[in-house]
């Protein structure tokens, strides 16, 4: 069996575009919506993926607001430019760029925001509503990957789904969106024993460990789909080799960057065992900036009760 790779730019882009349209449409009842993104200190790669948002938002006729912040920054200090933003009619949506330097209280400053404007779902109060099946704003991430499963047509219905990780933001919604779709759902973590059994029971596998092509095609079942959130730096010749064989793009992103990308799947084995599978890139990533313009959008309607 050779797998059908699951196209997340492309239902990435769709989605983008209905947002677009929507979002003319309150433009036209007089409603621009917001989106605010906090960028704490100098992190290369946190700041481009702010820009990214901010793009893209612009791209979709959202109003975009970026603030940077020293990475000296207090806590108490943070927490008030959130509670800024929090009254501030324009903005609908608040987001923390993480990570957050060490000195700062994740914690305190995410539960800073107006869960009306927590757009990115980590709210205790969105992650409570989501777990009760209340309307909710749900973490970007697991809302990506269950719109991709839906856009892909797969019946969650009585599947034994395995979710691979149990993180605030990523394993724990993914788990509770995975139940309320009538999956029943096994949540794997560092402590799990005998992990290869256990995913290989899976119809549905969610990997989100952050550890590189970990699930391999000995511990998937034939015909499962499998998503890999994993997102991975590979910079050492010999994994890439391993991983890739001579895949010239591949290849050809190394040797232009000194790095590739790879899931916490092992694609090139797992796609000859499963039904579908999300790459990486291409995958479960563009799913994500996607589903932050669909909070936004979402955020702007619930608070005004559009
Ligand atoms: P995280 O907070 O580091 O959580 C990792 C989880 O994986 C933890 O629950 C950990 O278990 C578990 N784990 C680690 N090693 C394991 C192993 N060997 N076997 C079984 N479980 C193991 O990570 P995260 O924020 O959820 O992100 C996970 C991955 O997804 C990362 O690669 C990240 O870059 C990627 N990601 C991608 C996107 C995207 O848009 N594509 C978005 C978010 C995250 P314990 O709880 O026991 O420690």
């Amino acid at each position: 069996m050779t797998a059908t790779f699951i196209d997340g730019t492309k239902v990435g882009e769709d989605l983008k575009a209905e947002v677009a349209v929507e979002v003319q449409e309150l433009q036209a009842r007089g409603v621009r919506p917001g989106l605010s993104v906090i960028l704490v200190g100098e992190d290369a790669a946190s700041s481009a993926y702010v820009n990214m948002k901010a793009r893209t938002c612009e791209k979709l006729g959202i109003h975009s607001r970026k603030i940077t912040l020293p990475g000296s920054i207090q806590t108490a200090e943070l927490i008030e430019q959130v509670r800024r933003l929090n009254e501030d009619d324009a903005i609908d949506g608040i987001l923390i760029q993480l990570p957050l330097p060490k000195h700062v209280d994740k914690h305190a400053v995410l539960e800073s925001v107006d869960p009306r404007k927590d757009v990115d779902g980590f709210h205790s109060s969105n992650l409570g509503s989501l777990l009760l099946g209340h309307e909710a704003l749900v973490a970007c991430t697991p809302f990506g990957v269950m719109t991709l499963l839906k856009r892909y047509g797969v019946n969650l219905e009585g599947k034994h789904a395995v979710v691979l990780g149990r993180s605030d933001d990523v394993g724990k919604p993914q788990a509770i969106l995975l139940m309320h779709a009538n999956a029943t759902v096994t949540i794997c973590h560092s402590k799990t024993r005998n992990l290869a059994d256990v995913v290989r029971q899976a119809d549905v596998i969610v990997a989100a460990i952050g550890r590189t092509a970990l699930v391999t095609a000995d511990m998937v079942k034939p015909g499962a789909v499998v998503m890999d959130v994993g997102t991975n730096k590979v910079s050492d010749r010999a994994t890439v080799e391993r991983l890739f064989g001579r895949d010239e793009t591949r290849w050809s992103d190394f040797e232009k960057r000194g790095y590739v990308w790879a899931g916490d799947v092992d694609e090139r084995g797992v796609k000859e065992v499963a039904s579908m599978l999300t790459p990486v890139p291409g995958g479960v990533g563009p799913m994500t900036i996607a589903t932050l313009m669909k909070n936004t959008l979402a955020a702007a309607r619930m608070r005004r009760k559009l």
